[in-house]
């Protein structure tokens, strides 16, 4: 199954997969091996870690696909521009990003700076690992190999089945799997399917980018707020990097949510009025896109921490019981 995402990520026989998700107990990093050599694909088997090193391996060797999650993707450019390499003009052609929830303007900032088609592969370890689906060139929406799951989205709240095209959390029934039979187990992953026919001419149904996790959704304050809905709004400002940091306190009996954003190195400046008039500016774009009020923090660029996996961006310090 993780040959046929590849091959839906464009990938053909002789193509050098740059494969830097973990290798490990983590299924991504072994997955994506085994699927590349059945393909006929060489693999580099990089794994998370070493940045620099990474970026030379995939001069060295060419590299024409990329695997990790996201948040790696723009840790691998990020070094790039540090070691002064044009990471867009290497032959890097298609990357299958997966593990960890992302939006559609992350996929367009990390093709924009490594120039290369960015895919979304999907799969989670009780299941199979990756390759539940993976989308097709049209990037809209991800095809579930319904030969060996059948997808439902329910409301996690009643379990009723939802129609297409509206949000809830994804359930699957594996009808191959052998061992550890799973019929209708929750994901927890917040996401749509649709079973119009693509326009690849795939008839498998498609499931939407996952928008977050019923268990990473933070009520605040009675609002629901994913961080998600974060990611997307900082994107959407040219001065801060897309790295970011969401901390929840509760102050007696009121929630409090603050974020953390990095400013990007172009724009950084020690003039306090700039820094404040960016910092309202997001604040006000956060508050009313989220429908609450929270606290913006700019931080110095690279200042945060960098995921070389899956990226922690929530710290909810709350004692709930
Ligand atoms: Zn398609």
């Amino acid at each position: 199954m993780i040959a046929r995402s590849l091959c839906q990520a464009g990938a053909v026989r002789g193509d050098i997969l740059h494969n830097a998700y973990g290798y490990g107990m983590f299924t991504g990093g072994l997955g994506l091996h085994y699927g590349g050599e059945l393909l006929g694909v060489a693999v580099l088997p990089m794994s998370g870690g070493n940045t620099k090193r990474q970026i030379m391996m995939a001069q060295d060797f060419g590299s024409t696909l990329l695997s990790c999650t996201p948040s790696y993707a723009l840790r691998l450019a990020e070094v790039a521009e540090e070691m002064e390499i044009d990471i867009a003009s290497l032959p890097l052609r298609s990357g299958i990003f997966g593990a960890e929830p992302w939006t559609e303007e992350m996929r367009t900032e990390i093709e924009q700076r490594l120039g290369l088609k960015a895919y979304n592969i999907y799969g989670l370890s009780e299941v199979i690992g990756p390759g539940v689906s993976n989308e097709c060139e049209y990037q809209n929406g991800s095809h579930i190999n319904d030969d060996h799951f059948i997808p439902e989205v329910i409301d996690p709240d009643t379990g009723e089945v939802l129609p297409d095209g509206q949000e809830g959390e994804l359930v699957f029934t594996c009808i191959t799997k052998e061992c550890l039979p799973l019929i209708r187990y929750r994901t927890s992953d917040i996401c749509s399917i649709t079973h119009e026919v693509c326009e690849c001419g795939r008839t498998t149904p498609r499931m939407s980018l996952v928008t977050g996790r019923t268990d990473d959704m933070l009520i605040i304050r009675g609002i629901n707020v994913f961080p998600s809905q974060i990611e997307a709004v900082l994107l959407g400002f040219e001065e801060v990097e897309p790295h970011y940091l969401i901390e929840v306190d509760r102050e007696g009996t009121l929630d409090r949510l603050s974020v953390q954003v990095e400013i990007s190195p172009r724009f950084f400046t020690d003039r306090v009025g700039g820094l404040e008039d960016l910092r309202k500016r997001i604040g006000d774009e956060l508050e009313s896109v989220l429908g609450l009020s929270l606290e913006v923090t700019l931080m110095e660029p690279k200042s945060i921490a960098r995921s070389e996996g899956k990226a922690k961006r929530v710290i909810d310090n709350r004692e709930l019981n």
